[in-house]
């Protein structure tokens, strides 16, 4: 489960896993009469192929027909990279590179038809295609492919996605571990006379230095900005006698981190709190992340994790400051199913991993929220992340 990439070592989901994954595509493609499945860049081609380009004005699209091979068609100066896939190197896929003045468009098509056609198998005409394929793609596919219908690839791909396999579980451990070690060295690192941006830099920066390959958030709300739940870091300068809200991630190998922890800094001065109705805001909201947390377990459904906590939260008077969700699935993506909201009321199943991330917000004032990232197990959760659910309170 490990592959060199260029001077590092990152485990990475191997060759016969991916191999698996595509062969249910293909299943999968063919139980629901479609011709192929057409997977743009993004987290639906890294899950079936391991592939992780950029998206760009160059189209580069995994097809992966009823019968036959799957076809990665990529612009001719990607094909070096394409080719060191696991999935090129063990034959599962062909690379397809086409030149600046070939037409795509057309190698698609070609690769979509060509094996139904030597099978002498009736194409449907209906295609699946990734949710998040550019519209500038979509549109040229469907005049290329003239008379075809397009569904989304996340009918047939969602089962399969939302439970994770125990590699993936592995690489969502090994993230959370990862912005676990930053979470406690930045929280008992220098924090007071420091601006917000300054120490969001900091946290970028250690999540990249223990493994990550993208740093994607590194939310630092401190005093009455912790009260706004998606803050963007400013100039701000912290102080002693506030919390600060930490909400950080990012990717090892894909897969993604995703941890908050609230610190209330008093610069080793007992004098500068936390005074008592933080500790009483704090202390309700670790009984509610701690109760959903236990509430998880196959077969109950995804919202009522979310009631869990929001009962608690409510029969403290706060129900109002709890102005999100409890929780979102993830994976390849920041935020995927199953989502931990009201109205989804879709059963846990062992395997699904989501974030437990409950937040009470006095606008104006100050705000906590604690978020762990757990796996559904067969008998309970699993927490991924291991820092400590106590307030954290430093010298800063
Ligand atoms: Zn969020
Ligand atoms: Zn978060
Ligand atoms: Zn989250």
């Amino acid at each position: 489960m490990t592959q060199a990439t260029g001077a590092e070592i990152r485990p990475s989901i191997g060759a016969g896993r991916l191999a698996h994954r595509l062969s249910r595509a293909r299943h999968l493609a063919s139980d629901a009469g479609l011709d192929a499945l057409l997977v743009g860049v993004g987290a639906d081609l890294l899950y079936l192929a391991g592939y992780g380009a950029l998206p760009m004005e160059r189209l580069t699209m995994l097809v992966v027909p009823a019968v036959g091979r799957p076809s990665l068609v990529v612009p001719r100066l990607e094909a070096m990279a394409a080719r060191v896939t696991a999935v090129a190197e063990a034959g599962t896929v062909a690379v397809v590179p086409w030149d600046e003045t070939d037409d795509p468009f057309a190698i698609v098509r070609v690769a979509v038809e060509r094996d139904a056609r030597a099978a002498g198998r009736d194409l449907s005409g209906v295609l699946a295609v990734s949710d998040r394929l550019w519209a500038t793609f979509l549109l040229r596919l469907q005049v290329e492919l003239r008379g075809a219908r397009f569904e989304l690839l996340s009918a047939v791909l969602r089962a399969e996605r939302v439970v994770k396999d125990p590699d993936e579980v592995e690489l969502l451990r090994a993230a959370a571990r990862a912005a676990d070690r930053v979470i406690e060295t930045v929280a008992h690192g220098r924090l007071i006379g420091r601006t917000e941006l300054d120490v969001s830099r900091e946290i970028r920066d250690r999540l990249l230095a223990e493994g990550h390959e993208v740093a994607s958030f590194a939310i630092v709300g401190s005093g009455p900005n912790s009260a706004s739940p998606h803050h963007h870091p400013t100039d701000r300068v912290i102080r002693a006698g506030e919390p600060i809200v930490l909400d950080i991630g990012g990717t090892i190998s894909g897969y993604g981190s995703d941890i908050t922890r609230t610190v209330w800094v008093n610069g080793g001065d007992p004098a500068k709190g936390p005074d008592h109705d933080f500790l009483t805001l704090y202390g309700v909201l670790r009984a509610a992340q701690a109760e959903a947390t236990h509430a998880v377990r196959p077969g109950v459904p995804a919202e009522r994790v979310d009631a869990v906590a929001r009962e608690i939260i409510g029969a403290a008077g706060f129900a109002d400051r709890f102005i999100h969700r409890t929780g979102h699935g993830i994976g390849l993506e920041e935020h995927e199913d199953p989502y931990i909201v009201a109205g989804n009321d879709e059963p846990l199943r062992a395997g699904m991993a989501f974030s437990v991330e409950p937040g009470i917000y006095i606008e104006g004032r100050y705000g906590a929220r604690i978020e762990d990232i757990l796996v559904c197990g067969e008998a309970g959760p699993m927490v991924l992340n291991a820092v400590t659910r106590d307030l954290l309170v430093v010298h800063g």
